[in-house]
């Protein structure tokens, strides 16, 4: 009977010939650099000296198509020395590398001598080719460069195996080419989209306040008395500028962070005192919708350190969603717990509730619940976005809880300290 656990767990290594390994090993630093070298010029040189070694080649070249693809240039080439070359070793093989760009196939060319139908004008060093084989590198369909290898002797030719080698080593190129290409329009994108938004938060400011500020001089009446009806139609246009300034200065805030360039100022803080601000501040939308209130802050909580407008900010923006999303009548509790390392504070409501489905997707900036309440009130969809991220720059962190119907319950802990920033050097 054959001993099964023993064929099952046969661990026993498989065993390589020392050219298997060397290759093995090649293909490994192939695979290493392009998937590890920081910068793209780097990783095609230490991927074409690997692939030289790999191949049995005497040099290396890479070229790749521009943007128009009518035209390609040289980007990397080395010989089996490990030194860069100079860009007219490519010369005689121009019309190989043409032929390469224009159809799919890669090609072996045994006697490279007589097949080239090099350009007219002789190069200075022109090398006495023997082989030559050169793969397409290739994105889907679509041919962004090539690669070509030729014999490191004249009379010793490539073989299949070594082309398919070229081909492995060519797919994984363009791969990396192509990863770092759409990187690149990725971070040009994101860069283009925080210029346009700081320019057009910081142009929109100065207009909204010149409308605020006319709209508060209409109301107080100092051109004049106004009538029910005027009264009214300014109300409602210093409500929309308030609106359109809290999206903008959401956006700008989001737009800070991303960017790295959104600073705190930290100061110690006395919780109570500070919810006991924003309770006043915001004591007018409360009387409206006659919530109740309740506030449970030790006398005895720790001081933190932390920047006082911007933890202001996060509380008001979570009461406000609190006030918002509860109905009239509701009940509202502020709690805060010393957790020995930092604080929680829970803003805690009976209001509408969030359904499963809505909270899979309640930090996507711009989202809002279809819920007819939601969408009676204003709102953005950025408060929460930009509260956790904020949360998360004091080193703290920002979490919630839910039930449709029942009500909700959004928390934050910060650590007594700020964290110390890491310092990568
Ligand atoms: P906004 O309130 O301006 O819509 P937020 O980013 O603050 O933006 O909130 C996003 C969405 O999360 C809200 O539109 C609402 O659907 C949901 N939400 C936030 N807080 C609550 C809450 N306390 N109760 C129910 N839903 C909430």
């Amino acid at each position: 009977m054959p001993n099964y656990i023993e064929a099952r767990f046969n661990t026993a290594q498989p065993t390589f010939s020392e050219g298997e390994e060397r290759r093995l090993a090649a293909l490994s630093r192939i695979a290493h650099s392009l998937s590890s070298a920081l910068d793209l010029d780097d990783a095609l040189i230490q991927m074409l000296d690997a692939a030289i070694e790999l191949t049995n080649a005497g040099r290396g070249f890479l070229v790749l198509l521009e943007e128009d693809a009518a035209s390609w240039s040289l980007r990397a080439a080395r010989n089996n020395d490990q030194v860069t070359l100079p860009a007219q070793d490519l010369e005689p093989y121009r019309t190989v590398i043409a032929d390469a760009l224009s159809g799919d196939a890669s090609r072996l060319i045994a006697d490279a001598g007589s097949d080239l139908r090099s350009s007219e004008s002789e190069p200075a060093v022109r090398p006495a080719p023997g082989a030559i084989m050169v793969a397409p590198l290739l994105v889907g369909s679509r041919k962004i460069g090539a690669i070509l290898m030729d014999s490191r002797l004249p009379e010793a030719p490539f073989t299949q195996s070594e082309l398919e080698l070229l081909k492995i080593c060519a797919a994984q190129t363009a791969l990396k080419i192509e990863n770092d290409r759409l990187q690149q329009a990725v971070q040009n994108a994101s860069l283009a989209k925080s210029r346009f938004v700081s320019i057009v938060s910081h142009e929109l400011r100065v207009p909204m306040t010149s409308i605020k500020g006319y709209a508060d001089l209409l109301r107080q009446g100092v051109v004049g008395s106004l009538t029910a009806q005027q009264t009214e139609f300014v109300d409602i246009i210093r409500n929309n500028v308030e609106r359109m300034s809290i999206l903008v200065s959401d956006l700008a805030d989001i737009n800070r962070i991303e960017t790295g360039r959104l600073f705190l100022e930290t100061a110690p803080i006395a919780l109570a005192d500070q919810v006991e601000d924003i309770l006043t501040s915001l004591q007018s939308k409360f009387a409206e919708k006659q919530h109740w209130f309740t506030t449970d802050i030790p006398a005895d909580l720790p001081v933190i350190n932390t920047d006082p407008l911007r933890l202001m900010q996060v509380l008001t923006n979570l009461i406000n969603n609190a006030c918002k999303y509860t109905p009239a009548g509701g009940e509202i509790q502020i709690l805060a717990v010393d957790q020995g390392d930092g604080v929680r504070i829970e803003v805690v409501d009976n209001g509408i509730g969030i359904s499963s489905e809505d909270q899979a997707r309640l930090f996507t900036q711009f989202f809002r619940s279809d819920d007819s309440v939601v969408r009676e009130e204003p709102g953005w969809g950025l408060g929460l976005s930009v509260s956790k991220l904020l949360i998360e720059l004091m080193g703290g962190e920002l979490g919630f809880s839910s039930t449709l119907g029942s009500g909700s319950t959004f928390w934050f802990r910060l650590p007594y300290e700020p964290k110390p920033a890491v310092d990568d050097a």
